[in-house]
């Protein structure tokens, strides 16, 4: 059975498959800008995407190219570095560090590629200077170039928004200088009084400055995965403008369909509305595991609702996630035996989470297979477990990403837990020279990590 996802473009469901002969499937994900610790509104995207990846992998072992970008220029990271009196690159160091701490808590798989914006400035100039070339962007009169709409005619077919709304929506995003107010900015003139030190030579004819933020996705696709990819996915708050212009770009420079294939998840609400700070719904994933909660149980929480449709996370979603990963563990031991040792119970393949696999391939239809998954537990006698039930709960835990194992709650802070988590895995791919280098930063913040056959457990170092 194939994977069958929502398509934001067409609005249909349609099946998932690679388009290039050498049958490896290419998936972008837009990634953070690192200015701030990701809230876990963010992470609802993430751990969604995180398990469409693993999915992928299982239909398409070994051949998945997944890249995520880190977004280190812009206003917002601009503004923080100013804020704070510090280089750009000190401050989205920082964050970016704390993001991959939180995605390793959460569990999250490492996407293959990680480009940042800074690292890209020559691919993004590139693009431009073609878009200018094919009369698709023009110079305004202050030096920055700005992507003229009305010269691709399907603009707006992903939005489907209206041409009235459009203008009023960008004009938002944009300064003066443009022709038109819907048309967005691809590169940006130096200022000194907002941007800093923050400038590079620009496309031809245009300014010193920086590229828009649009651009970035453009161009580091097109550089780690070609013209045409398989499948792109944000937050539906990304849909327009920003993959609305991504698809004007993309399309306009390299005269190929940019992606195949859109998906977008909802929103997240807490406690029944928008998060924000002044509300007192606001959450980072530090402040859940400060209340005592595991990254995992915050990992099962945001994972509980359908992708499309907004989820309301509470404290006590979070509560009842708790118990469910509490059943799952317990289940999960019951099987140990089946796994470990002699053959007993059914041969032949297990059966037993079919019905699982099928709701994720189904539209990802989470908590469908959430229901599913408890539905196979509670119906099931462990004394006639066989190996291949034992199996099929790890690929089921594989593709939902739980991890089941001891550390998740050794009351670990997340970003300890993504270290160890780190040095597992490489030290799972032999790469022993970081492994080394993350157990003396375990070490150094005060963590002793203990492996054993198929886990780690972690405690506190006694103090000399
Ligand atoms: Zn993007």
């Amino acid at each position: 059975m194939a994977i069958r996802l929502f398509d934001s473009l067409t609005r249909e469901v349609l099946e998932l498959r690679p388009s290039d002969p050498d049958g490896v499937f290419r998936f972008y994900t837009c990634g953070p800008t690192v200015y701030a610790p990701a809230h876990i509104g963010n992470f609802r995207t993430f751990v969604i995407n995180d398990v469409l990846r693993r999915l992928l992998e299982l239909e398409f072992p070994g051949k998945v190219r997944h890249v995520r970008n880190l977004t280190d220029v812009d206003d917002r990271t601009i503004g923080q570095a100013r804020l704070e009196k510090r280089p750009l690159a000190e401050i989205t160091a920082k964050w970016t560090r704390l993001f991959h701490e939180d995605c390793a808590a959460l569990n999250c798989l490492t996407p293959h590629v990680e480009p940042a914006a800074t690292g890209h400035i020559r691919e993004q100039v590139d693009m431009i200077d073609v878009l200018m070339r094919k009369g698709n962007a023009y110079r305004a009169a202050d030096g920055s170039v700005y992507f003229k709409i009305s010269s691709f005619p399907d603009y707006g077919s992903l939005s489907r928004i209206r041409e009235r709304e459009l203008k009023v929506t960008n004009s938002v995003f944009d300064a003066d200088h443009k022709d038109d107010a819907g048309d967005f900015a691809l590169w940006k003139a130096f200022k000194p009084e907002e941007d800093g030190d923050v400038h590079w030579p620009g496309p031809q004819g245009a300014s010193e400055g920086r590229p828009g933020w649009h651009i970035e996705c453009s161009a580091m696709i097109k550089k780690h995965l070609g013209d045409t990819i398989d499948l792109h996915s944000g937050g539906v708050d990304l849909l327009f403008p920003h993959h609305e212009n991504e698809i004007a770009q993309s399309q306009c420079c390299n005269g190929a369909t940019f992606s195949r294939h859109w998906f977008h998840s909802e929103h997240l609400l807490v406690d029944g509305s928008t998060m924000s700070k002044s509300k007192g719904n606001y959450y980072v994933l530090g402040d859940l595991v400060a209340k005592g909660y595991s990254p995992m149980a915050v990992r099962y929480a945001l994972l509980a609702g359908h992708p499309r449709k907004q989820l309301n996370f509470t404290l006590d979603s979070l509560h009842a996630a708790d118990s469910a990963l509490h059943t799952l563990r317990a289940f999960e031991k019951a099987l140990r035996p089946a796994l470990e040792g002699p053959a007993r119970g059914s041969p032949g393949p297990s059966g037993l989470f079919d019905e699982v696999l099928a709701s994720l391939r189904s539209d990802l239809n989470l908590p469908a297979a959430l229901g599913a998954l408890f539905t196979a537990i509670n119906s099931f006698d462990v004394r006639r477990a066989s190996r291949a039930d034992a199996l099929a709960l790890e690929v089921v835990k594989s593709a939902l990403g739980f991890d089941l194992a001891e550390a998740a709650e050794t009351g670990a802070p997340p970003e300890i837990l993504g270290l160890a988590r780190r040095r597992w895995d490489a030290k799972l791919a032999r790469d022993f020279a970081t492994a080394d280098r993350l157990r003396a930063e375990l070490s150094a913040a005060g963590w002793t990590m203990l492996d054993g056959k198929a886990d780690f457990r972690l405690e506190r170092s006694r103090k000399a």
